[in-house]
């Protein structure tokens, strides 16, 4: 069975399709951790300076990167590592969040993360989330869950993320992040973030985590039924 959740930045995603994956026993799969670390590379190589792209030093580049998850027994998680560097928390700086949207626009990039998201999938039990989990990646997906929330709320959640990380940055700073990378997210050429057709919307401006768990597990019991 494959769950999509996909959604507006910092809609909640990641805490959602986690619950839904400990509930059910699932693999969870973050694809936003995956142009992350390609984002990452582009940082480092050069390939990404100021605002200018070498479009064509990505191309040749992406053979030498390697994206794996990784299990953390003790902690009970998967880390991202990118050329077997464990890089799950490099990849969430603002410099990163700053950037990835421009990586994610570009299409070889995606047709590579496209592949190794469907052969992450096959055969198992997963839960992946994303912007076109349900549209794209998996659009026979079983269950279509398309998440958001209000701006601010988004903003603030996010903000106090990153204050807890430790991470020097201001709310205003996190809001246009994440107002820019929907902008880019929607508008772009290639798999934009948009809503698939049969997704079910949630809203969780005003709910707790186990809140949406709970109103998951009511739908996921209740199209079980349906199915039998
Ligand atoms: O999910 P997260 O916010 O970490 O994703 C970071 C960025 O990666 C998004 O803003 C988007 O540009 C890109 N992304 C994407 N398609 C996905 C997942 C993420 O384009 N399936």
């Amino acid at each position: 069975m494959i769950i999509a959740i996909d959604g507006y930045s910092s809609s909640g995603k990641s805490t959602f399709a986690k619950a839904i994956a400990r509930r059910l026993n699932y693999l969870y799969i973050d694809s936003g951790a995956m142009y992350r670390a390609v984002t990452l590379f582009c940082l480092r190589e050069g390939i990404i300076a100021g605002e200018k792209i070498d479009l064509k030093k990505i191309n040749q580049s992406l053979d030498k990167i390697r994206i794996e998850f990784i299990y953390n027994k003790p902690q009970n998680l998967y880390e991202t590592y990118l050329n077997r560097e464990k890089v799950e928390e490099k990849i969430r700086s603002i410099t990163v969040s700053e950037h990835v949207s421009f990586i994610s626009k570009i299409k070889r990039v995606r047709e590579k993360m496209v592949d190794a998201q469907r052969g992450l999938g096959q055969n198992k039990n997963i839960v992946m989330d994303g912007r076109d989990i349900g549209t794209v990646v998996f659009p026979e997906a079983d269950k279509k869950i398309f998440l958001t929330a209000d701006v601010d709320v988004r903003a603030q959640r996010r903000y106090k993320e990153l204050l807890e990380k430790g991470l020097k940055v201001s709310f205003e700073e996190v809001k246009k992040n994440i107002v820019e990378r929907d902008f880019i997210d929607e508008n772009r050429k290639e798999s934009p973030l948009k809503k698939a057709d049969d997704a079910i919307v949630l809203d969780n401006s005003n709910m707790t985590p186990d809140e949406q768990l709970e109103w998951f597990m009511n739908l996921y019991n209740s199209i079980n039924k349906n199915d039998h």
